[in-house]
């Protein structure tokens, strides 16, 4: 069996980690295809050394994130290598791109993070997530809620339930996170004494929204550790946004750097859909500055709080929050949903 995996962001790059080594130990053979929608080194290379992802077969450089332009090279791939399935992960324009290249070429889709959603129609990730879920072949969901909500679409796709591949990366690399990662002695930080925060939605990272949540974090008492995309710092210049001198601006930080701190921070602040789950996985309280998520039981479970892009509320949350209790109810998955999308993988190709 042959699959052909498309990334081409960050979260797809953690996500196709344990897949990769999944599908390496069950002898299938793995084409991957990088887009080229993240290049930056900090949101793209340094995954691939981190995580000792294979060097991808296909890069394609497209350094945008349009879909169109994404599309052409990724067809040419798929069609040039004609695999068994082809696999896209989450909800990214890559994730558009590849859905529509393998519905053009005409092979099987299989989408892993399948079933989610927001009820958001505003954001562009809502919308790829319905329209890849509507036409993929193979719909890998991370709970029952998400399988419920296809059941509810009646997507034609055959949908299982496997767990979700982040806390595959998360359970397994965290500890190492922490013994190795240098990141709180090299930024002067104390375990549980800091906020970390993040932020790189569309919408969060233009005015209004973006001066809202950041008047929030400057109100925080604790020390605040940001780390902003390159969108969001450009913007932050654009807007002329003043930080004040107790957050901490730093470029993305490595997946073992962002894991040692996030796990050991107060609380986390922000707009990522992975964050969110990983802050639940490690019980750290999680603030999320969007008016509403696709993680809705961390919401459920009172371990996250949306706070939209108001200031007052952001501050109140941060003070509220408290850290999870150790016997919360697992979570999407139990750190082996890459082995589940491997058998189901297999057990449906045709
Ligand atoms: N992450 C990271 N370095 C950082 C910030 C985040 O490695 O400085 C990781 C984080 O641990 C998570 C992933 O990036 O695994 C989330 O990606 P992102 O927020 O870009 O995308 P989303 O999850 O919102 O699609």
């Amino acid at each position: 069996m042959k699959v052909l995996s498309v990334v081409g962001n960050r979260p797809q790059f953690i996500k196709s980690a344990p897949l990769s080594v999944a599908l390496r130990e069950r002898g299938i053979a793995e084409i991957v295809v990088h887009t080229g929608q993240h290049y930056d080194h900090e949101l793209s290379q340094v995954f691939f050394e981190e995580l000792g992802l294979a060097e991808p077969t296909y890069r394609l450089e497209a350094r945008t994130r349009d879909v169109g332009a994404m599309q052409p090279g990724i067809a040419g791939a798929i069609a040039r290598e004609r695999p068994d399935w082809v696999l896209v992960l989450g909800d990214t324009n890559t994730t558009l791109a590849g859905a529509r290249a393998a519905r053009e070429v005409g092979l099987p889709l299989a989408h892993v993070e399948s079933g989610l959603r927001s009820g958001d129609w505003s954001m562009p990730e809502e919308r790829t997530r319905v329209e890849v879920d509507s036409y993929a072949d193979l719909l890998l969901c991370p709970d029952e809620r998400s399988a419920e909500t296809l059941r509810g679409e009646g997507v034609p796709g055959r949908i299982v339930v496997v767990g979700d591949v982040m806390a595959d990366v998360c359970l397994r690399l965290a500890p190492i996170a922490r013994q190795r990662s240098r990141a709180l002695e090299r930024l002067r930080l104390q375990p549980g004494g800091y906020v970390v925060a993040t932020l790189h939605r569309d919408a969060n990272v233009e005015p209004p929204r973006l001066g809202r949540i950041v008047e929030g974090l400057n109100r925080i008492a604790l020390p605040v550790v940001f780390s902003a995309h390159p969108r969001t710092r450009r913007a932050l210049v654009r807007c002329n946004t003043r930080l004040r001198e107790h957050v901490t601006l730093v470029a993305p930080l490595s997946y073992l750097d962002f894991a040692a701190l996030l796990s050991q921070a107060r609380v986390v602040v922000t707009d990522s859909g992975g964050v969110q789950k990983e802050a639940y996985w490690y019980g750290i309280p999680c603030v999320t500055t969007r008016p509403s998520t696709e993680w809705v039981d961390t919401v459920e479970l009172g371990a996250n709080t949306l706070v939209d892009d108001d200031p007052d509320r952001l501050l109140a949350a941060v003070e509220a929050a408290s850290p999870l209790p150790s016997n919360r109810p697992p979570l999407y998955g139990d750190g082996r949903a890459s082995q589940r999308v491997v058998e189901a993988l297999c057990s449906l190709s045709r």
